[in-house]
Formats: structure tokens, C-alpha cells, sequence
């Protein structure tokens, strides 16, 4: 492909809302352009890279005896209804729905659990059918509420999601292995580093689930890993080793004591210098909702660890947790926010507390009175120990459950998310088959999505410098580039294009800059584009000779041209069959 032909338009600044390098990047270098917020165009090179990626996800799903097939982004709410996710997902306000012209409720897919089971419903009888594992590549729609980082949390995106059909528990983990390997070859294949990790659930719902992600320091997510034991989850889920209890105090009874304006641990410490933060209990109050209702849930923890509000939400089976604003806190405790305590709340409120306090004695606490603790409070004695739950989050230094290392705290991108789905959707919409011995029952479903836009965006975040992109070569927009310094040389001109034809005859995507701009322009192009391989071809072309400039660094070589062709077709060659 020559360049001068192309609709190719670069910026000379880049965007000022963009916060990670590759918003800005693809932004800059024309790749995507956008119409509104989390809404963007794919311009001709970002289709490239992102048809590229198909093709990996294709090739591999394929290859594993999955079978592609499309799904309506346009879903009836009934579905929905049936699998009692509507409410979820309109609370969550992640939904795009309203009414068509004759009053029925739709919505733009978010994801295809709904349509899927629908779909295998009607056809589904035997257990001699499974398993088999169904895919498609498709545009989803969320209204997230904050689009950022351009494609990387877009409203409108690009997945790949498959869905696997099984006749029980153990024949779905099986699929669900294969599925995982299938993962890891995609991502290796796309020439990322990445790191498997245990996850959340989230609304998907289910038993097991497991996320990738590309290791990025500007991810959204942040993981717990542990180089000696190899465990990884993120921190949503992650666990570590509940901290053994303090040494208790000698036993006093339990007094009250004025704490002006002490609402954290720190001006705590400040008024009682010799109370280890450990002997600290932090009450937190939460406003939970429910489909059907609304509740205020109190859950303590020691002074030195965090909650982690997903183990909260997962715990109370909720739709959502979140702190409650200083009039619920008033209401529910009588005082102002930072004295909130187990002893004194107001009648019906549920009281939870996150494993780390079990087993503390002589600890202080909110007095549930504004500017007062208790101090020397005991459970068994004072008040019972409400029911313990690990709502913990992990923070680094933590001891691994096991005791056998320490974890860190790294960040990542989520590229792909994979669930033991079990029988969630085949119960509650009634997909059911016959099992060998006549009997009905549900399929065991898996679920399994790859952001497909959000994999080339964090491909950018691994493979970028100042001057631009730096793609893996497998996903690359192009896989060379010849650089052609002096458009109507003549003898440029004939080696460029005998080259440029060698390698489209070799089915090989190269594009040729053949513009008439200065090398200068050309160059920085180029290292904008970030197409990995790339042959200048310049004042030595009448030797047959040209420089091999790689775009990620190192030495630029003279080499003969015939050389260069050869280069390009084995590193292609070797990226293909990876
Ligand atoms: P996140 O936690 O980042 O919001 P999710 O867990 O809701 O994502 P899944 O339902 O697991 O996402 O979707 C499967 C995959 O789709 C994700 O692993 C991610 O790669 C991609 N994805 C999800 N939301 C977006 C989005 N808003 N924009 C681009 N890609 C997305
Ligand atoms: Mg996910």
C-alpha cells in the first residue's frame, strides 16, 4: 500500500483530555477519532490492528472446536427479566435501554448470556449434543459512567465472547481449562506480557472466574501477586492471611472517654500514644441496596486493615455498597461522621465484622456520640462479636494465606474475563437437556470475553516511547514499512517499488511511503505509526542497498535489499506461527 494513497492524516498536537499514552497516540496518529465520550471512530489503521486481533481470537477459539456465530445487539427486556438481571443492570445504570415505537422495553446488548441461552433453548434436548463451545465478535454497549482512556473503557466497544454448553460441573471446569489455554495463547500470540488472575464475578455471577491482565502500570486494576508462591488475583478478590491478635491488656471494665474531633486512627493515636493501632476498631457504616429495598449495614475492622467493598457486596448478596453520607451516618449512629461503634446503633441495623477483629480484647471503639470512643471494650463480656466475614483488602506487605510469602501490589489492564458460569441462566431460563438416564436438567455454562478494542489499547500501553507506538509485530497495522527518502528519484523510485512488490507477492501487509514530504516528516511518521519492521530506502539504492531501522531501537544496519525482504519474511513468518 503506498501512502500517498491513503486517507492518512496526522495531528500535530495531542488531544488534551487523553491520560494514558495510548489515548493520546492513536488520537494523534489518526487511528481513531472521537464522537462523543467513549464513542469513537476506528479510522482505516486502527481497523487494521483491531481485524488483526480478530484474527488471532478467531484462528484460536477455531482452532479449540469452538463455532462463530452472531448475535442481535438489540435484546427484548424479557430476557432480561427472565434471568432477573434487568433491575441489576439498570441500577447499575450500565444498561442503554428505552422503549421502541410500540412501548416494549429493549436495551443494547451489554453482554450475551440472555441471548445465548435463548438461542441453545430452542434447540438443546440431549446431553449427546455437549459439549460445545459457541463465539462471536460483536460491538457492546455500556453506558459506563466514566468513559476513559479512549478505547480502553469505551460506551460503545469492540468483544469477542463465547459461551460453553456442558451436561455438569466437571465437564464445564473442563471446557473452562480449555478455554483458559485458548486465553493464553491469544495474548502471548498478540506478543503481550500478561498475568492470569483470580476475579471477581462481578453481575456476571457464578462459581469461579479468572481475568488477564496486561501488565501496565496505568491499569485500572490493581493486583495482588505474590513472586513466591505464584498467587494472583486481583485485589477485589484477593485475600491474604488474617493477622493473629494483639496481646490483650490487663481487663478493666469498659469506660467511656472524650475524644474531641479524633476521627480517624491517626488523631486517635495521637490522644492515646501507648493503644497499638491494632487494638483500634473501625466501624464503617455502608448504604446497601437491594433490588427491593434499601439498608444501612454497619462492618467494623481493626485500625490496620482496609475493607474491601466488593467481599461486602458479595457477602450481603446486594446490588451495590457504598459509604453512606453523613445524614444516614447520623441517623444510624446519633453522631457525626468518624464516632460511629458496634455498642448504642440504632435498633435494626446489621452489624458485620471483617475477620480481623476476632479474637481482640481490649479495644477501642466509636462511642456512637459525637467526640466519644469506649475504651477497654471486650467481646463476650461488653457486647457479643458480631458475625466475622474476610472483607479484607489486601494491601502490600500482606503474608499470603498460606504463610508461605509476601504479596505485592502490581496494576494491570483487564483484557479478557472467563467464568464458571454453572447452571445461573439454564436454571432461572429454564434451559434444560436429558440426561443419559432420561432425566432433565440444567446445561453447565461457561462465559468468556476478550475486549478486543481494550487489547489493542493496552498493546500501546506495553509498546510506546515519546515518539509514538511501538507495535508487536503480529498486530501491528502493517507489518513493514518502507521509508523511501526521495520521491522521484529515480532509482529509489524502481528499488522501492520492486521491494514493496516482493513482499505484497509474499503476503506480506507493507506499506510504502512514497509522499513527497521531507524525510524528516517521514521519519516521524513513521515512529508515530509505530509499524515495527521498517527498510529505508535511500542515497544507497543504487548499490541495491537500503537500512534496516527496526522502530524499537537498536543499531540501524546497511543491508542489501535483497537481505532485508528475507528478514521481513522470517520475522513475519515466525510472528504467524507462534
Ligand atoms: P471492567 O471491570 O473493566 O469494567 P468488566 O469486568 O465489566 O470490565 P467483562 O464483563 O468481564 O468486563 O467484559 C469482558 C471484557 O470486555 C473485559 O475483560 C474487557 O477487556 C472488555 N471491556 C469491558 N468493558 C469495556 C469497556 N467499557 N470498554 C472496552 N472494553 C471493555
Ligand atoms: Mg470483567
Amino acid at each position: 500500500m503506498k501512502l500517498s494513497q491513503m486517507f492518512f492524516v496526522t495531528l500535530r498536537e495531542e488531544p488534551s483530555d487523553a491520560e494514558v499514552r495510548s489515548h493520546a497516540l492513536m488520537v494523534k496518529a489518526g487511528f481513531i477519532h472521537k464522537l462523543a465520550a467513549g464513542i469513537y471512530v476506528y479510522g482505516p489503521l486502527m481497523w487494521r490492528v483491531l481485524r488483526k486481533v480478530e484474527t488471532i481470537v478467531r484462528e484460536e477459539h477455531d482452532r479449540a472446536g469452538c463455532q462463530e456465530l452472531l448475535m442481535p445487539a438489540l435484546q427484548p427486556r424479557e430476557i432480561w427479566d427472565e434471568s432477573d438481571r434487568w433491575d441489576r443492570y439498570v441500577a447499575d445504570g450500565i444498561l442503554y435501554h428505552f422503549q421502541d415505537g410500540r412501548g416494549r422495553d429493549v436495551c443494547l446488548g451489554p453482554t450475551h448470556e440472555e441471548v445465548i441461552t435463548d438461542f441453545v433453548k430452542a434447540r438443546l434436548t440431549s446431553y449427546k449434543q455437549m459439549p460445545f463451545t459457541l463465539y462471536q465478535i460483536q460491538t457492546k454497549f455500556r453506558d459506563e459512567i466514566r468513559p476513559r482512556f479512549g478505547l480502553m473503557r469505551g460506551r460503545e466497544f469492540v468483544m469477542k465472547d463465547a459461551y460453553s454448553f456442558d451436561v455438569d460441573a466437571e465437564t464445564m471446569a473442563k471446557s473452562y481449562q480449555m478455554m483458559r489455554e485458548v486465553y493464553r495463547r491469544i495474548f502471548s500470540r498478540c506478543g503481550l506480557r500478561f498475568t492470569p488472575v483470580e476475579a471477581d464475578a462481578g453481575a456476571i455471577g457464578g462459581s469461579g472466574s479468572e481475568e488477564f491482565m496486561v501488565d501496565a502500570d496505568t491499569g485500572e486494576d490493581a493486583i495482588a501477586v505474590c513472586h513466591d508462591t505464584g498467587y494472583a488475583a486481583n485485589v477485589e478478590k484477593a485475600v491474604s492471611r488474617i493477622p493473629a491478635p494483639p496481646e490483650p491488656p490487663a481487663e478493666v471494665a469498659m469506660h467511656k472517654e472524650p475524644t474531641p474531633n479524633a476521627k480517624s486512627c491517626d488523631d486517635l493515636l495521637a490522644l492515646f500514644p501507648d493503644l497499638p493501632v491494632e487494638r483500634m476498631l473501625k466501624t464503617v457504616i455502608y448504604k446497601v441496596t437491594w433490588a427491593d429495598r434499601e439498608a444501612p449495614v454497619a462492618v467494623m475492622a481493626r485500625g490496620d486493615r482496609e475493607l474491601n467493598e466488593v467481599k461486602v457486596l458479595n457477602h450481603l448478596d446486594a446490588l451495590n455498597v457504598e459509604l453512606a453520607d453523613e445524614k444516614l451516618v447520623k441517623e444510624v449512629t446519633g453522631a457525626e461522621v468518624g464516632f460511629a461503634g458496634p455498642i448504642g446503633l440504632k435498633d435494626g441495623v446489621r452489624l458485620l465484622a471483617d475477620a480481623s477483629v476476632e479474637g481482640v480484647k481490649g479495644f477501642l471503639c466509636g462511642g456512637n456520640e459525637t467526640d466519644t470512643h469506649y475504651l477497654d471494650v471486650w467481646f463476650g463480656r461488653d457486647l457479643e462479636q458480631p458475625e466475622t466475614v474476610d472483607f479484607g483488602l489486601v494491601q502490600e506487605g500482606d503474608q499470603t494465606v498460606d504463610g508461605n510469602g509476601t504479596i505485592t501490589i502490581t496494576r494491570g489492564i483487564e483484557v479478557g474475563h472467563i467464568f464458571q458460569l454453572g447452571t445461573k441462566y439454564s436454571e432461572s431460563m429454564n434451559l434444560r437437556f436429558a440426561a443419559e438416564d432420561g432425566k432433565l436438567g440444567p446445561a453447565w455454562m461457561g462465559c468468556y470475553g476478550i475486549g478486543i478494542s481494550r487489547t489493542a489499547a493496552a498493546a500501546i500501553e506495553q509498546g510506546h516511547d515519546e515518539n509514538g507506538m511501538i507495535w508487536p509485530l503480529p498486530i501491528a497495522p502493517y507489518s513493514a514499512m518502507l521509508i523511501q527518502m526521495r520521491h522521484g528519484d529515480e532509482v529509489q523510485d524502481a528499488l522501492a517499488q520492486e521491494m514493496h512488490d516482493a513482499l505484497e507477492g509474499a503476503g506480506i501487509d507493507v506499506l510504502w511511503d512514497d509522499r513527497k514530504q521531507g524525510a524528516g516528516a517521514k521519519f516521524k511518521d513513521a515512529d508515530l505509526i509505530g509499524v515495527p519492521l521498517r527498510i529505508v530506502v535511500g542515497r544507497d539504492a543504487k548499490d541495491r542497498r537500503v537500512e534496516w531501522k527496526p522502530r524499537s531501537g537498536g543499531e540501524t544496519e546497511v543491508i542489501g535489499a535483497d537481505e532485508a525482504i528475507e528478514r521481513v519474511k522470517a520475522a513475519v513468518a515466525e510472528a504467524r506461527s507462534a
